[in-house]
């Protein structure tokens, strides 16, 4: 017990700590490609810029035209504005022509777009223009816009034209050019972002390997610990049945010895030693238990015989329906109850090919457990029929029945339905082994349906 807790709580730690060490790899393997990702498109980015300035071709000549002749107007219009909240309206209004401006006009994103594409890299993205900076100047300088981090790192000026560097961050999107434009009337600064809609993909595709590799090795651990957890089990399972077992025959074993010696001590007493009537009752007595000892033991060495050696069934042609007469009747006699047995067969004068004593065995023991677990007055019935090419035995009682849990393990060698290790119904657990064995050794099977409360039907079919 301590030791399958032990092997359980250290598996789980195990499990937990190597899906938590995963984890951190995977992320930080995520964070370098998303980094890795950034800085090869601003470095593309950067030398597009390079390949734009050898052509002299300039990407911002309509924006500068028109955000000129704008300003222009501006330099005329604010000295005029006198009202705070008219001119601050007026800024907004500025700010948001300049941005529809830069968003519309620029020829950037087409040329960036060919650029990635001839370099054989994604070339679909969306782009952002994000104004760090904008004043309108002439003689004097208004500042119309100007955010905290363009504050911190204002650029020196430099003459008209555009400028631009390439860094900044931003988390979702990629930021590869910060940039300069200017002229006499306006002086503006704006950040230039990339944003691939399928980023995440980009990433996923490069990492693919190592995050298979990581689910891999997750899947092997877990699957090592489950096998190994299921074995343990297994073996606390056998452990318990064969401790079930010895307590079971000791105490199967003890009964009909006990009774053997108090009847032996019985037969020494003077007063019996005269009564010739007690004397056969308790010499029959002695003969009963010393029978259903004999069983016992010859049931355990059977078992125990066919873990070494696969054993012969012995067939003989017979008339099942007389055959299963005979056992019935026999067990009725040895029972005492024949009210409580009833057969109907529809065998049709069938002949099988069957071992006579192994199937008499086998039939004996359902009868017994029909009765044995019974807790009113049993009443139980054999039927036989034919079904394609098969004989179909079914024996049902008015017993205890078996619980659904139990159902598909009392077939097992040892297993006995109920808890603990004798219970109010004394049995080995072999019983139903054997059942299963002989119906098998025949080509055949048994099956059983139950209803706790209700009763059970164990159906034996046979092909002949
Ligand atoms: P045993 O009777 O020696 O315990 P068996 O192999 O014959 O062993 O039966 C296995 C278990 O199946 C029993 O412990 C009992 O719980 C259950 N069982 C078998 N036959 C019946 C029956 N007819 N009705 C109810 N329970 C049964």
């Amino acid at each position: 017990m301590k030791k399958r807790n032990t092997v359980l709580t250290l598996g789980i730690l195990a499990i937990i700590f190597i899906i938590a060490a995963q984890a951190i790899i995977l992320r930080g393997l995520w964070k370098q490609q998303n980094e890795m990702l950034t800085l090869r498109y601003r470095s593309l980015t950067q030398d597009a810029m390079n390949s734009l300035r050898g052509t002299r071709v300039s990407v911002h000549d309509t924006v500068m035209f028109l955000l000129s002749r704008y300003s222009e107007n501006m330099v005329k219009e604010l000295p005029l504005i006198k009202d705070e909240q008219k001119l601050s309206e007026k800024k907004q209004e500025i700010l948001e022509y300049f941005t529809a401006v830069l968003n519309k006009e620029q020829d950037f994103t087409s040329f960036l777009s060919g650029y990635f594409g001839e370099q054989g890299f994604e070339k679909k993205f969306k782009y952002r223009i994000v104004i760090s900076n904008l004043e309108i100047t002439n003689t004097d300088t208004l500042v119309i816009y100007r955010n905290e981090s363009f504050e911190n790192r204002r650029p020196a000026g430099a003459g008209p034209g555009f400028g631009f560097s390439s860094q900044g961050d931003s988390k979702s999107s990629i930021s590869v050019l910060r940039q300069r434009l200017f002229d006499n009337y306006y002086y503006l600064n704006f950040e230039y972002y990339i944003d691939f809609s399928d980023k995440q993909k980009l990433i996923l595709r490069e990492t693919a390997a190592s995050l298979l590799i990581s689910l891999l090795s997750i899947l092997v651990v877990v699957t090592i610990f489950l096998i190994t957890y299921r074995n343990l089990m297994e073996e606390k399972r056998l452990s318990n049945l064969k401790t079930d077992f010895i307590n079971n025959m000791t105490h199967e074993l003890k009964t009909p010895l006990a009774t053997i010696t108090v009847a032996g001590k019985t037969l020494e007493m003077e007063k019996i030693s005269k009564d010739e009537s007690k004397i056969l009752e308790t010499a029959k007595l002695i003969g009963k238990q010393s029978v259903h000892l004999n069983q016992l033991i010859n049931i355990i060495l059977e078992i125990s015989m066919w873990e070494r050696t696969e054993f012969q069934l012995e067939k003989k042609k017979v008339d099942i329906e007389e055959f299963m007469n005979d056992v019935v009747e026999s067990f009725k006699t040895g029972y005492g109850n024949s009210s409580s047995l009833s057969q109907k067969y529809n065998f049709n004068g069938i002949q099988a090919d069957i071992d006579l004593v192994y199937f008499t065995t086998m039939i004996n023991n359902l009868l017994s457990n029909a009765v044995k677990y019974c807790d009113k007055d049993p009443l139980i019935s054999v039927e036989g029929s034919v079904k394609d090419k098969n004989i179909c035995i079914n024996i049902s009682d008015n017993g205890i029945g078996i619980a659904k849990a139990d159902q598909r393990h009392v077939f097992d060698k040892f297993y006995r339905a109920s808890t603990g290790n004798i219970h109010k119904y004394k049995g080995l657990g072999l019983g139903l082994y054997y059942v299963k064995k002989i119906a098998t050794a025949h080509g055949g099977d048994v099956s059983l349906t139950s209803k706790p409360g209700k009763g059970s039907i164990f159906t034996v079919t046979i092909p002949y």
